[in-house]
This record gives C-alpha cells, sequence and structure tokens, in this order.
C-alpha cells in the first residue's frame, strides 16, 4: 500500500549521465519532496552540445553553454566519477570506488564524454581550438554530419579567407536527413568555397601533421584539422552489468514505450543511449527526461503502474545552423536554407532557451558574449 504524506519515506534515484536528458531530468527531481536523487556523471558539468561549434570560433560563448552542475542543481548530490557496474543489490559503482544504492535508476550516458572533467579544462580546449582555427591558413574538417557542416559553417562565416575542406566518407553530406538537405548543404559550403570531398575516408594512422592520405590514395595537405565523426554510445560500461542483455546489437538499451528497460521495473533510460525509433536529438532526449519524470512520479507516489506516460517516437525534424545568421531546417520532408531557419536557430543556438529550462538566466549580464534576444527563440518548440 502506498505511503502516506510526510510519512512518506523518500525514493533514492540515481541518474548515472549529466548531458542534455540527465541535467533536465534532476532539474526536474530537485528538491520534490519524494525524491532523494543522486547524479553521477563523468564531469563536473553539463555542456549544451549544440553551441560546441560556436565556441570553437567564439570561445566567450561557452561560458553560457559549459554550465557547472551545482549552478542549477544546488546543494545536490552529485558525483564526478564514471558509473562502472550495476550489481542486484541495487548498486551502482564508481571508478572511484563507491557504491550508490538506488530505489530506481535512469541511465542518461548518451554519447562517451570529451575529455576535459572540469569546466576550466573545457573552456581551455575551446580557447585552444580556436587559435589553432586562426592560426591556420588550411583547415580540414573530417565527417560531413551535423558536427562537420555546422563547424565548417562557422569557420567560414568567422573566418572568410580560411581554405576549409570537408572529407567525408558518405555519398551525401548530412545523411541523417533527406537528401534535399544533403544538396542544399552542399551548395551553401560550395558557394563559400569550401571544397567538399564525397565518398573517401581520412586514414589517420598513415597521416601526419598537414599531409593527410585519404582512402582511394590522395594527399591533402591542410595546416590543421578537426575529427567531425560520430562519438561512440556511452554503453560500453553496461556490457559487464545485469543490463547487458538489454542491449541491441548496436548497443543502445532497449526501453518499453514508458522508457522503461526491458525486463526491469525499476530501471529506466533516457536520450541518445535509447533504442527508441528516431532521430537521436537533445530536444527529444529532454522529451524522455519529462516523461521519466513523470512515470518516477507517478510510482513513486503510489499509483498505477497503467497510468504511467507512454512516450510516442518523434518524426524527423532538424534544425543545421550555417554560421551565424543561416541555417537548414529539415521538418518532416520539408527542406528550407537561409535566413528564416536562421532566425530559429543561428544567433543564440538555443543556448538561453536551455538555460531557462534549467532554472538559470537566459543571458546573465556578467557572462554576456554577445547581446542576444533569446525570448522569441524560446517559443519554438525544437533546439
Ligand atoms: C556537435 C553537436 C551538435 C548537436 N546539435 C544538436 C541540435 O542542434 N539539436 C538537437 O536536438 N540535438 C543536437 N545534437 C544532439 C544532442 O546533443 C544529443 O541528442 C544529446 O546530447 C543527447 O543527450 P543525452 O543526455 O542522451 O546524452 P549526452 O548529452 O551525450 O550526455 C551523456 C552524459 O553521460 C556522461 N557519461 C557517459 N558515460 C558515463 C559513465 N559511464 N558514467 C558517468 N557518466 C557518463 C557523459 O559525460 C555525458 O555527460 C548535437 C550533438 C552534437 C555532438
Amino acid at each position: 500500500m502506498a505511503e502516506k504524506g510526510a510519512e512518506k519515506k523518500k525514493k533514492r534515484v540515481v541518474v548515472v549521465g549529466g548531458g542534455i536528458a540527465g541535467s533536465l531530468l534532476c532539474k526536474t527531481l530537485h528538491k520534490h519532496r519524494h525524491f532523494d536523487f543522486t547524479l553521477i556523471d563523468s564531469k563536473e558539468y553539463l555542456e549544451i552540445t549544440w553551441a560546441k561549434l560556436r565556441s570553437m570560433v567564439e570561445p566567450s560563448f561557452a561560458k553560457r553553454s559549459v554550465i557547472n552542475h551545482h549552478e542549477y542543481l544546488p546543494g545536490a548530490s552529485i558525483i564526478t566519477s564514471d558509473a562502472i557496474g550495476i550489481d542486484e543489490e541495487g548498486q551502482v559503482s564508481t571508478t572511484e570506488g563507491r557504491q550508490i544504492s538506488f530505489d530506481y535508476l535512469v541511465i542518461a550516458t548518451g554519447h562517451m564524454g570529451n575529455c576535459c572533467e572540469t569546466k576550466s579544462e573545457r573552456l581551455r580546449q575551446f580557447e585552444a581550438d580556436y587559435e589553432k582555427i586562426k592560426s591556420s591558413d588550411s583547415i580540414l574538417i573530417v565527417g560531413g554530419g551535423p558536427t562537420g557542416v555546422e563547424l565548417a559553417g562557422e569557420i567560414v562565416v568567422d573566418f572568410p579567407a580560411k581554405k576549409v575542406k570537408l572529407v567525408h566518407r558518405g555519398s551525401r553530406l548530412l545523411e541523417f536527413i533527406g537528401e534535399t538537405a544533403g544538396k542544399k548543404a552542399l551548395d551553401w559550403l560550395t558557394a563559400r568555397k569550401v571544397e567538399v570531398v564525397l565518398g573517401q575516408s581520412v586514414d589517420f594512422d598513415s597521416s601526419s601533421d598537414g599531409a593527410y592520405l585519404t582512402s582511394n590514395g590522395e594527399t591533402i595537405t591542410a595546416d590543421c584539422h578537426f575529427k567531425c565523426t560520430s562519438e561512440p554510445i556511452g554503453s560500453s560500461w553496461l556490457k559487464e552489468t545485469t543490463l547487458n542483455d538489454s542491449l541491441d546489437d548496436s548497443g543502445r538499451l532497449m526501453v518499453d514505450a514508458n522508457l522503461r528497460v526491458k525486463g526491469f521495473d525499476n530501471i529506466f533510460a533516457i536520450g541518445d543511449v535509447t533504442d527508441v525509433p528516431e532521430l537521436k536529438q537533445g530536444y527529444l532526449a529532454h522529451r524522455h527526461a519529462l516523461v521519466v519524470a513523470n512515470n518516477l512520479k507517478l510510482l513513486i507516489e503510489g499509483g498505477n503502474e497503467s497510468k504511467m506516460v507512454k512516450y510516442t517516437p518523434a518524426s524527423p525534424m532538424a534544425i543545421v545552423s550555417l554560421g551565424r545568421r543561416d541555417a537548414l531546417a529539415h521538418i518532416r520532408c520539408v527542406t528550407m536554407i537561409g535566413r528564416i531557419p536562421g532566425m530559429l536557430k543561428s544567433k543564440d543556438l538555443f543556448v538561453g532557451k536551455t538555460r531557462k529550462q534549467l532554472g538559470l538566466q537566459g543571458n546573465p549580464k556578467h557572462l554576456n558574449s554577445f547581446p542576444c534576444k533569446t525570448d522569441s527563440i524560446s517559443r519554438f518548440n525544437g533546439i
């Protein structure tokens, strides 16, 4: 029977992964009277991933998009460490040797993070990327997905004199969305003198600084390079745990419609680590977080499991920024490029909106890199 009112013992919720999904989930659970939650994250901060490429050409932009977990979760229990195990007694173990018990566990380990554990290291890394771009005449970008295309867009807009080459192993850019999107992005980049090489990869083992060997034996010369290929899914640590059998062949956690890991009543998964059949996107990771927050509240308050919220996979929608003013939007089957989609994303990259969702000021004066009005952007429902 459900425990009542003030007598109710707080339930221990452990959230592993403080990225886009985990951070919003924790914010939603923070200070809720029925939860006692702990966040375990490899790093001490949340990084708003879609601001990363702007921060490489304008490092001060990262002061708003790299946010220490304690800023939006004051007083919360936060452990900066890798989770390495889950045992059958309901405990998560970490690299620093801690065992944290849970009544409910949420896995939100999307992708393996970058190497920086602290916010100050991450800000320094953006400074170093900026110096690298500034001091190079020619730049090689490897990967023609959204990250590579957005980085090329940022560089050609802020540094139009640089020679930018983009090498992509696929037959077209932006393969995660429709063909027209790839064609429009290619036209936009080539109109700004980006040299795009399709159907080839770069063999880094046989390359040296300045000379890069491609899969068909050509050598590309460039002063520096940036690798923009996809990061591994953050689920390898689960292979040695009770959740191993819940991983599909591509290493994603299989979840049911309530976002519970298949076969477990008290373990949920959210964000990119799940096998939900939809594009892996931050705004969808946010939706997962809100569904699971609701379901946890219902379970903890003794509600009927049949009343849990079900998640419906979303139709494809993506906005790829192209520098500070333009963008490419792909919404269902419609593709648009230029200033209009750019007005939705490219100025502030939804940083103000994301900060507000975490209860922070969108554009605090002391962190201002440029004055920006975010209210009109925040009405848009995507990221
Ligand atoms: C450059 C770039 C641009 C993007 N642009 C957009 C965009 O414009 N719009 C959009 O909707 N989406 C965008 N995305 C996609 C979006 O960032 C992801 O869908 C989103 O980050 C997924 O959130 P997540 O919480 O599942 O995973 P992540 O944000 O990857 O967070 C995972 C967290 O788990 C931590 N972690 C991993 N393993 C462990 C472990 N063993 N123990 C403890 N912690 C661990 C990591 O450090 C990290 O903090 C972009 C992604 C990138 C890389």
